[in-house]
């Protein structure tokens, strides 16, 4: 049961604009550097422009992503809510949560570049290795657990967003945490499976770095319960409340 219609695209498309970001972010810092490697000349301005790069890779995608979870997940429990709604949410969330994001890496970057260059002088690391370690910073690694784990949170984020427009309607939306059961399910989600909200978990997935976990859902109407499946197009009824 895919959870998301093109996630492997989606997840592709997000490593190869951090991909871009990161390549120009490499070359930033090492033509600032310079060849005598003087960390004062990698000024608040590039970090800056590089946190632009970094945005701009993310925000777009996140955005989307939010408003197609919560335009499908509207699609499957058939209440409709305001469009201009779901936008002004996916704007909101995507700004506010891609400014951490990116101010959280570019902080782990710099410290990290610190440490590299303090070595360089300090430790007798050649120059090689610096620029090999600077490198790797802005290697393929990180891009793809980014791209993995926030395709995961943007996807949960939109559909919760429609959720709570559906509160102000008078229906519940629980979630339900569903793993892949793909074999590879860490220790720390597995014991959510197929649990609500509530019930032994608090957090919506992602709750680690790469987790793909995601949610379904059932919708509580003050007469019934429908249970709702990602690739249902209709509801389910699956009990009437007392
Ligand atoms: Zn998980």
């Amino acid at each position: 049961m895919p959870d998301i219609d093109d996630r492997q695209r989606r997840e592709r498309r997000i490593v190869r604009a951090l991909g871009g970001a990161s390549d120009d972010a490499l070359t930033l810092i090492m033509d600032a550097l310079g060849d005598d490697i003087d960390l004062s000349q990698v000024t608040p301005e590039i970090w800056a422009e590089i946190e632009r790069r970094f945005s701009g890779a993310l925000l777009p995608e996140l955005e989307q992503l939010f408003i197609d979870q919560a335009l499908r997940l509207m699609d499957e429990v058939r209440v409709g809510i305001d469009f201009d709604l779901i936008n002004t949410r996916a704007q909101t969330w995507a700004r506010n949560y891609t400014y951490d994001l990116v101010k959280g890496i570019n902080d782990n970057s710099r410290a990290s570049l610190q440490q590299y260059v303090s070595n360089f002088f300090e430790q007798g690391v050649t120059k090689g290795d610096l620029e090999a370690q600077i490198a790797r910073l802005y290697g393929p690694v990180r891009g793809e657990m980014i791209a993995v784990t926030e395709v995961t949170r943007a996807s949960v984020q939109g559909e919760l967003a429609y959720g709570e427009e559906l509160t102000k309607l008078g229906l519940t939306l629980v979630p339900i945490w569903q793993t892949r059961n793909d074999g590879i399910v860490c220790p720390l989600c597995e014991p959510n499976n197929g649990q609500r909200q509530g019930d032994g978990w608090t957090d919506p997935p992602p709750i680690h770095v790469n987790d793909r976990c995601f949610l379904t859902y059932e919708v509580i109407s003050p007469t019934k319960t429908l249970h709702i499946l990602k690739d249902c197009k209709l509801p389910v009824i699956t009990k009437d409340a007392a």
